[in-house]
């Protein structure tokens, strides 16, 4: 894609490039077919009342359901929008009255929005009574004469029974209102719920546009963005967040872990795993991380050009491993990895769950 092909959110953007605070419009990469799409349903008075954005986690759905709500509010009308006008800034600033954002309490928490109470952990589920709170944005007009928007946040952090209650929303919808649903599991939500929306479908992000603006936004060198936007395998949410601790030296002591395995006595797999446990989402990032490692062992094993490995900075260790471990092993490793993965997403201990990948990769 070159310059030219961006989608004007993003041209616009460019210049303010020096100002510390970053744009809404900057985090929008690609999707222009999206982008466009809403600007033309917009520009016919043909909105939608309710929109399923649904594709890999971190691409930047959410990015342009705000990039949409401006557009909806933006005083500007041709210009879809300004990013200037009080309304454009109102919703960058995640403000704007009538512009609301459904999520649930670990994911308003995890972004600093709300106070984490100290009682109890915060719920990953949306609520009901979430779901009630916004029943008055519903009933009144918009307080300033626009669109009223609701974007939900991983709309399949929604249970069955608060799916089949914001159903009653969908199926009502109210004037001059907009739900955009987001979510990386669309097969999460209900058949009538999904039926209920206008689907939109959003792909993954071309490594090397990720690894440019990495450069750009992030002040990374070229080689440490290329690793990061390849792991981040086509989603910028996920390279940031690779991006934000040390995550090169993350990886060479699990790289470190990969080589004593295969030789390690039980005592040591379990001091091991205990190093590498700790909260849920570190331990998620280091799977993707042992993952990639190991993903790149079996491509080297398959005679890959080192340079299109995701560790491509570190492709002598990588063969010299390769030597060591038959494909067949690497194979094997993979799969408990991703069952790793599976059991923590289901909420199982993650020390137990390490130390037995662990003790699983080391018999394998
Ligand atoms: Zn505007």
């Amino acid at each position: 894609m070159t310059h030219n092909d961006r989608p004007a959110v993003v041209a616009r953007a460019g210049r303010g490039r020096r100002e510390r605070k970053m744009r809404l419009a900057d985090g929008i990469l690609g999707h222009r077919r999206q982008l466009e799409q809403l600007e033309r349903a917009r520009r016919a008075g043909r909105v939608a009342h309710a929109y399923l954005f649904h594709g890999p986690r971190g691409v930047g759905k959410e990015q342009v359901a705000r990039a949409f709500a401006q557009s909806l509010n933006c005083t500007d009308a041709a210009a879809s929008p300004c990013g200037q006008c009080q309304d454009c800034q109102l919703v960058e600033q995640e403000k704007h009255p009538d512009v609301r954002l459904l999520a649930s309490e670990a994911e308003l928490v995890r972004r600093g929005r709300r106070e984490a109470e100290s009682r109890r952990a915060p719920s990953s589920q949306i609520r009901i009574e979430q779901l009630d709170e916004l029943q008055p944005l519903f009933r009144h007009r918009p307080y300033r004469g626009g669109w009223k928007v609701v974007i939900v946040v991983d709309a399949h952090a929604m249970n069955q029974f608060c799916q089949n209650r914001f159903l009653k929303t969908l199926e009502e919808p109210s004037p001059d209102t907009v739900i955009v649903m987001v979510t990386h599991r669309p097969d999460a939500l209900l058949d009538t719920v999904r039926s209920r929306c206008q689907p939109l479908s959003f792909g993954t992000l071309p490594v090397a546009e990720i690894a440019g603006w990495l450069e750009e936004h992030e002040g990374l060198d070229a080689g440490q963005a290329a690793v990061l936007a390849a792991m981040g395998q086509g989603s910028l949410g996920q390279a940031r967040q690779l991006a934000q601790g040390d995550i090169l030296q993350l990886r060479n002591s699990l790289a470190e872990v990969v080589e004593q395995v295969p030789q390690a006595g039980l005592g040591r797999l379990l001091e091991m795993a205990g190093d590498l446990s700790g909260k849920r989402d570190d331990v998620s990032m280091k799977l993707d991380l042992l993952e990639w490692w190991c993903r790149d062992l079996l491509l080297l094993s398959g005679g890959v050009d080192p340079a299109r490995l995701a560790n491509r900075d570190s492709a002598q260790r990588l063969e010299r491993l390769a030597e060591r471990v038959p494909a067949r092993r690497v194979l094997d490793w993979l799969a408990q990895i991703r069952r790793t993965r599976a059991g923590l997403e289901r909420n199982a201990n993650p020390r137990l769950m390490l130390e037995s990948l662990l003790i699983g990769m080391h018999t394998a």
